[in-house]
C-alpha cells in the first residue's frame, strides 16, 4: 500500500473555493468600532482592494493568480500521508490521512495566504507590510512572502514568545523583516501598556492593535492578518481541494476532518471544501480542536465582538471568549486567540462543524505517539488535532466501525522544542477551564 499520495504540479488547484457563496446563513456585515454601522470602504483602508473584494464576494471559485501559483510551487501540492504506523500502534480499524502543510519553507499552513495577500499588495503599489504574530509562525510566514515578493515586512511579536521562541525571531530577520516584542514601544498603544505594567507578556490581540496603529501612521503601509478573516480562510482552501482530489486517487472520502483551532484557518483551509459537499447532502463531520485553556468554539458566546483588546479592529460577529481575555501565559500549545473566524463561528451555530477541547499534556502525548510514529515531530497547535484524531481512531475500535479520518496536519514543531522538553521532563501542568477569567472577559463584551 502506498503511504505517500501525490499530486503533481499541473494538478494543483488553480482557484480557491470561495463558501460564502454557499452558506446557508449569510454573515453578519463587520461593524466599525466607533459607529457599530457596516463597514464602509474607508474603514478597510488598510487593505488593498482586491483582498476587500475577495473579503465580500459570494463568487464560489476565484482563481489563484499564475505568479503565486507559480510559488506555491515551491513545496505545493503538499503529500496526503497515510499514517500506517499510527494506525497500527493504535490498532484501529480507522483509516487515518494526514495532510502535510508543515512541507512549507515556514513549516506551516500559513505561506498559503502569506504569499497571496503579498502578490495583491504589492500589485496595489504597497511598500511596507505590518502583521502580528503569536507563535511566530506567521510573522515568519509573511517574512517569507515579504522576501519573494519584494515588500517589506514589520512584524509585532506576542512578548512571551519573543523570548521563549528565539528561532522564530531569527527565520523573521533571515527572510529580511523587522521583529518587534509586543508590547512595544514604536506605538501609542503599546507605550501606554508599558506604562501600566512594564512586564507585560503581551497578547495576539494587543500585537494586533500595534500592527494596525503602525500601518495606519505609515504611508504606502497596510496591515496582514494570517488568520480569521473570510479572504484568509479563501487562500487556504487549496489545502482542502488539493486533499479531496488526492482522495479521490484512492477511492477514499473522509467520515471526519479534524483541524486544530486558533482563528480558524488551516481548519477553514482543510474542511470548506467538504463542507461544500455536506451543504448538498454529503455525510462528512467535521471537528474543531481547542486548548481548554482557551476554548473559544466550546465555551465562548456568539455575538459582534472586537478582534483586538485596543478595540481598534471592526465588530465580528463570531465565537469569543471576551476581547479582554487573556489565557494564561504558561500554556504551551499556541491556540490562544479570544475570538475566532465569522465563517467557522456561523457554521459552528449551523451545526455543520463540531467544536472539543484537550488539556495541554494530553495534546503533547498524542504529538509524542505520532512523533514516535510517523517520524514527524507536529507543532503544538497540530498536537490537538492528532489527540482528537486518535480518539475517533480509538472509537473506530471499540465500535469495530471502519472509519476514514483525516488530520491537517497545519506544521510542524522544530521551534517548539521547549514546550516538548517541558512535557518530556514532566514540567507541564495542566489546569482548568479559567471560568473566572472568561466570566470576567464576557462582561466586557460591547453593546451592539
Ligand atoms: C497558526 C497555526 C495554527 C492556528 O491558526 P489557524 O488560523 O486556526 O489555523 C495551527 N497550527 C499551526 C502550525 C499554526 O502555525
Amino acid at each position: 500500500m502506498e503511504r505517500k499520495i501525490l499530486l503533481s504540479e499541473n494538478e494543483m488547484p488553480t482557484y480557491w473555493y470561495n463558501v460564502l457563496g454557499d452558506l446557508l446563513t449569510p454573515l453578519k456585515p463587520p461593524l466599525n468600532p466607533q459607529t457599530k454601522k457596516p463597514l464602509t470602504a474607508e474603514d478597510l483602508k488598510i487593505f488593498p482592494e482586491a483582498l476587500i473584494e475577495q473579503e465580500m464576494s459570494t463568487q464560489t471559485e476565484i482563481e489563484i493568480p499564475q505568479k503565486v501559483r507559480e510559488i506555491y510551487a515551491l513545496w505545493r501540492p503538499t503529500p496526503l500521508v497515510r499514517a500506517l504506523n499510527l494506525e497500527k500502534a493504535l490498532g484501529t480499524p480507522a483509516k487515518i490521512y494526514y495532510k502535510n502543510e508543515s512541507v512549507s519553507p515556514a513549516g506551516s499552513h500559513k505561506p498559503n495566504t502569506a504569499i497571496a495577500q503579498a502578490y495583491y499588495n504589492k500589485e496595489a503599489g504597497i511598500k511596507t507590510l505590518t502583521t502580528e504574530t503569536g507563535a511566530g509562525q506567521w510573522g515568519s510566514a509573511l517574512a517569507l512572502a515579504g522576501s519573494l515578493l519584494g515588500i517589506n515586512v514589520r512584524v509585532y511579536m506576542v512578548k512571551v514568545s519573543y523570548n521563549q521562541k528565539p528561532f522564530r525571531k531569527s527565520m523573521i530577520h533571515l527572510w529580511g523583516a523587522e521583529v518587534f516584542a509586543s508590547p512595544s514601544n514604536n506605538t501609542r498603544i503599546g507605550r501606554e501598556i508599558l506604562k501600566k505594567d512594564p512586564d507585560n507578556q503581551g497578547s495576539l490581540g494587543l500585537a494586533i492593535s500595534e500592527a494596525i496603529e503602525d500601518a495606519v501612521e505609515h504611508e504606502n503601509t497596510n496591515y496582514a492578518l494570517g488568520s480569521v478573516l473570510n479572504h484568509v480562510l479563501l487562500h487556504q482552501t487549496v489545502i482542502g481541494l488539493e486533499a479531496k482530489k488526492q482522495l479521490e486517487k484512492v477511492n477514499d472520502y473522509p467520515d471526519v476532518i479534524v483541524a486544530p483551532c486558533g482563528g480558524g484557518s488551516n481548519l477553514g483551509g482543510i474542511s470548506l471544501p467538504f463542507i461544500r459537499d455536506k451543504i448538498n447532502g454529503k455525510d462528512v463531520r467535521v471537528v474543531a480542536v481547542e486548548p481548554a485553556s482557551c476554548p473559544t468554539l466550546t465555551k465562548g458566546v456568539f455575538r459582534y465582538d472586537y478582534a483586538d483588546v485596543a478595540k481598534m479592529t471592526p465588530l465580528l460577529n463570531m465565537y469569543t471568549l471576551g476581547h479582554q481575555f487573556m489565557p494564561p501565559s504558561i500554556h504551551a500549545g499556541g491556540l490562544r486567540y479570544h475570538g475566532d473566524s465569522p465563517i467557522i463561528s456561523q457554521l459552528k451555530k449551523d451545526g455543520l462543524i463540531e467544536a472539543t477541547s484537550y488539556k495541554q499534556t494530553e495534546v503533547f502525548e498524542a504529538g509524542v505517539l505520532f512523533a514516535k510514529t510517523e517520524g514527524i515531530v507536529p507543532a503544538p497547535e497540530t498536537c490537538h488535532a492528532i489527540k482528537a484524531a486518535v480518539d475517533e481512531a480509538i472509537k473506530a475500535k471499540e465500535e469495530a466501525k471502519e472509519k476514514t479520518i483525516l488530520i491537517c496536519f497545519s506544521g510542524h514543531g522544530h521551534f517548539d522544542m521547549t514546550s516538548y522538553d517541558m512535557y518530556l521532563s514532566g514540567q507541564m501542568e495542566d489546569y482548568e477551564y479559567p471560568e473566572e477569567k472568561v466570566k470576567e472577559a464576557l462582561g466586557y463584551l460591547p453593546e451592539v
